[in-house]
């Protein structure tokens, strides 16, 4: 009976974490399949707490109960309280840092359950499989989160780190195959594995720089799933399974669309030879011409007599919190009855789909949304770009210098279109750290200032033409 109960509520969870998840598709449904997924996540905790100990026949004492509420009571203040506080552009880290979370508890669950399982082969391979990948998904999280915040911003290369972190490897699988192999009890081998793997998530995330990093966030937070599944498989516990078999798909499917993005190989991901031969061989050329500056009543009589304009957001318009006088501009512009489009990088902004989020706050409609892909043909007959915010990922140096650290790096090619505004406060560089011959084309007008100030006297001009 309790058994029967128990199966019904996970599968409830599960369902919980498939709508919630197939809704997290679309800015409009995002919101409450956010809460769907919660439902389920809170429905299997529930079910988890009060009925599974009954189909196992564990006796669970009154003072476990209490720990348990004590525990989810300071990590639901701590993570609200974190969660309600944060900037949106500070939403990036958190996401790392709560990742790095998760893959923190897998690990947690390997090292409190070997002692129990010695002797039996299968479970002590979920244990050492979730062990070790928790582990890193946990220490390479904090790196990244620390590259996010521009705590670390440098790539730290070891002398021949790649070499390196293959021999880790090597040593990490063999430390593991021979503690499931001889099913050695002495806790000194968990924890040594348990070492050896935080120790790889550090030196496998701490090289990785320029303009990379969304590639090892989507892996990382796949890890996280992976680790998650294999505590489900222990457990014979079907929520966590699935919870875990999702995170763990979703991120797989995020790592390959940021790898494509990226142009990067996979293996070069996971053997960490980022940006050898590139990153490592400097940044870039060093740019040399004259650049043009334009005034907000430059910027909208252009913008006002053309028929067609692209939108670049990029990681400055969530900085300066400017996209809802961007979707006035817009509107603005398309009630003149010129036709406006968004031009959506992969990589624009600090995490996947962040600008989409980003525009989905002002309420721009999403067809207005435009992938790479599709926009890239449309910039030729474009007569004015608005780059607001956005640097790398309109940077030609990734077609046409190959010493730069995002050489191959697919781009938005805004400068095939007949004019192109830039705004940002100054030359500074973007995330990647290289200098942008975008700014010095002769079809570039740079328009200086922090976004929201920018376009706000932009669109007074506009208004008054
Ligand atoms: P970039 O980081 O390349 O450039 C952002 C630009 O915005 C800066 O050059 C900055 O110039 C400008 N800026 C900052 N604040 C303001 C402001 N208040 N008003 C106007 N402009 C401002 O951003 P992109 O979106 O072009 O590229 C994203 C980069 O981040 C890529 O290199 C990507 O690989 C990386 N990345 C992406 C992740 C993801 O998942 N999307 C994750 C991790 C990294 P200035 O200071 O002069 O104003």
């Amino acid at each position: 009976m309790e058994t029967a109960l128990l199966n019904i509520i996970y599968l409830i969870a599960s369902v919980g974490f498939i709508i919630g998840l197939k809704m997290l598709g679309s800015p409009k449904t995002a919101r409450k399949g956010n809460l769907y997924a919660a439902f389920g996540m809170l429905l299997a905790i529930l079910g988890t707490i009060f009925i599974y100990p009954k189909t196992a026949h564990i006796e669970v004492p009154g003072f476990v109960y209490i720990l348990i509420f004590a525990a989810i009571l300071i990590g639901t203040v701590i993570g609200w309280g974190i969660a309600v506080k944060v900037e949106m552009t500070k939403m990036p880290e958190l996401v790392s840092f709560f990742n790095g979370m998760g893959g923190a508890t897998a690990a947690l669950i390997g090292l409190m359950e070997f002692s129990h399982n010695v002797g039996h082969t299968s479970k002590m391979f979920m244990i050492i499989a979730g062990l070790v990948i928790g582990s890193i998904s946990f220490s390479g999280s904090m790196i990244a989160w620390g590259k996010l915040s521009g705590k670390l911003r440098k790539p730290v290369r070891l002398p021949k780190y790649n070499i390196l972190n293959t021999l880790l490897s090597l040593v990490i699988i063999a430390v593991a195959g021979y503690i499931i192999a001889t099913q050695v009890a002495n806790p000194v081998y968990i924890y040594v594995l348990f070492g050896l793997a935080l120790l790889y998530g550090v030196l496998f995330v701490l090289p990785i720089g320029g303009a990379d990093m969304p590639v090892v966030i989507s892996l990382l937070n796949s890890f996280t799933g992976l680790a998650a599944a294999f505590g489900g498989f222990l457990y014979d516990n079907m929520a966590m399974l699935t919870g875990g078999i999702l995170v763990g798909s979703a991120g797989t499917i995020l790592t390959v669309a940021m790898t494509k993005a990226m142009n990067r190989s996979l293996s070069a991901v996971i053997f960490g030879a980022f940006g050898e031969g590139s990153a490592a061989a400097g940044s870039g050329s060093k740019i040399q011409g004259n650049i043009k500056e334009a005034g907000p009543s430059d910027a909208a009589i252009l913008l006002n007599y053309a028929n067609k304009v692209i939108i670049v957001p990029g990681y400055g318009l969530a900085v300066a919190q400017a996209q809802h006088v961007l979707h006035e501009l817009e509107e603005l512009l398309t009630k003149k009855g010129i036709d406006v489009k968004y031009a959506i990088h992969p990589v624009a902004g600090r995490m996947p789909g962040h600008m989409n989020v980003l525009l989905a706050e002002a309420n721009v409609d999403y067809d207005k949304l435009v992938d790479m892909d599709d926009i890239n043909n449309e910039f030729a007959n474009t007569d004015v770009v608005l780059v607001v915010g956005a640097n790398d990922v309109v940077n030609p140096a990734a077609h046409n210098d190959p010493s730069s650290p995002i050489y191959g790096m697919p781009i938005l090619d805004v400068e095939n279109a007949k004019n192109i505004i830039v705004n940002k406060r100054s030359m500074k560089p973007g995330y990647a750290g290289i200098e942008n011959e975008l700014f010095y084309n002769p079809k570039t007008s740079m328009l200086f200032g922090d976004a929201k100030a920018a376009l706000t006297k932009v669109v007074q001009e506009l208004k008054n033409m």
